[in-house]
């Protein structure tokens, strides 16, 4: 590692990817005395409205990169797909990345991510993967029908994805998904969804914010509460569940980790995201230190910050149009309007969301 740690204010730190997450990261760490350094595709977006610096180019071009390893020596990112040969490239140049190769890449295939958590003991439904139609029929036939077909990669807000009422019925889904390798998951008979956010220091510190409860509406997340009503024990089997994700993974920053509450208070994973994460935005009004700040500190080599919650919180994501109703929001007292500024507001995009608080 060539970068200096603790990550002095005034220094640089490099953002793949321009979206509402690398708005949220580069305002966090403008607070805390950052510059911010943003590489995305668009020209447009909006974190590179709020960076020093934006350079526009493909994730994998190598100039796009150059640039950005000449303007800072420690880069992370804010979405999961950032190609591995990008990080690959700047490790190779010299450049910190974090959170690691590793946990992208686990993060990057839902078959690798759910054999990762079971080898490290974390509980989730049971799959299979397959890479012919009739590895898909014999896996829906293995695990009992419905069952759930994802692409093992590059599905977000419940793309890619099918469900399986019949065995037979995988064949032609499969083929619909594009005949690309999917992993098959046993249906999760599931009471609630919960998620937790979580953060591991340089120095394997750790800290972790109350659980969320969440609602999603049509494969996107709608709306989370939080603190989540929970039992201690289950909220002590999801600390126990995040620490063996992060310490498996080596872990340095935010983690989301999504999980499922079934009946007998069990909580299965469903998935982890190697960053800051939708159902962790309730802690920017609802926690002393909020998840963006939170990874700033961690990947800085920064202390964490405390995650004790300050507030009862009701998230609400704005999406499409919704969020052209920003100014009835804004005259709401107990109201917290975050927007990203996105031009287009097409049907189903996130455009914002609102923190509604209350007392504890
Ligand atoms: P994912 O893209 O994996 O986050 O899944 C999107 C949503 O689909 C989840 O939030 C759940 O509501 C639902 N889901 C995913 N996997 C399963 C499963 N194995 N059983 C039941 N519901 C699921």
């Amino acid at each position: 590692m060539s970068v200096a740690l603790p990550l002095p204010p005034g220094s640089a730190i490099g953002i793949l990817g321009g979206g509402q997450l690398g708005r949220m990261l580069a305002l966090a760490a403008a607070r805390l005395g950052f510059d911010v350094v943003v590489l995305e595709r668009e020209a447009d977006s909006p974190a590179g409205r709020v960076a020093v610096k934006l350079i526009v180019g493909d994730y994998t071009d190598e100039a796009a990169l150059a640039e950005l390893a000449a303007a800072t020596s420690l880069v992370t990112y804010e979405f999961e797909n950032v190609p591995s040969a990008a990080v690959d490239w700047l490790v190779t140049h010299g450049i910190e990345v974090a959170p690691g190769a590793r946990a992208l890449a686990v993060a990057q295939d839902r078959f690798e991510e759910k054999t990762f958590l079971n080898a490290h003991g974390v509980p989730t439904v049971a799959f299979a993967a397959a890479n012919t139609p009739d590895e898909a029929v014999a896996a829906v036939t293995a695990l009992g029908a419905p069952a759930l077909m994802k692409t093992r990669r590059e599905g977000y807000d419940g793309k890619g994805q099918r469900w399986i009422e019949h065995a037979p019925d995988a064949a032609a889904a499969f083929a619909e998904l594009g005949g690309v390798p999917v992993i098959v998951e046993a249906a999760a008979d599931f009471v609630r969804e919960l998620s937790i956010i979580a953060a591991r220091g340089r120095d394997g510190a750790t800290a972790v914010y109350p659980l969320a409860e969440n609602h999603h509406e049509r494969g996107i997340l709608r709306r989370s509460i939080a603190p989540a009503q929970v039992s201690q024990a289950t909220a002590d089997q999801a600390e126990r569940i995040a620490a063996r994700v992060l310490a498996g993974l080596d872990y340095v920053g935010v983690i989301g980790i999504e999980l499922f509450e079934m009946a007998d208070g069990r909580l299965l994973v469903n998935e982890f995201a190697p960053r800051v994460h939708n159902t962790g935005h309730w802690t920017q009004d609802g926690c002393e230190v909020d998840q963006f700040e939170q990874h700033i500190r961690a990947v800085a080599g920064w202390p964490l910050g405390p995650t004790k919650a300050i507030a009862q919180v009701e998230m609400l994501n704005l999406l499409g149009e919704e969020a052209d109703a920003w100014a009835k929001y804004a005259a709401e007292p107990e109201t917290r309007l975050h927007l990203y500024g996105k031009r287009g507001a097409r049907p189903g995009r996130k455009m914002g969301h609102l923190n509604r608080v209350k007392p504890l």
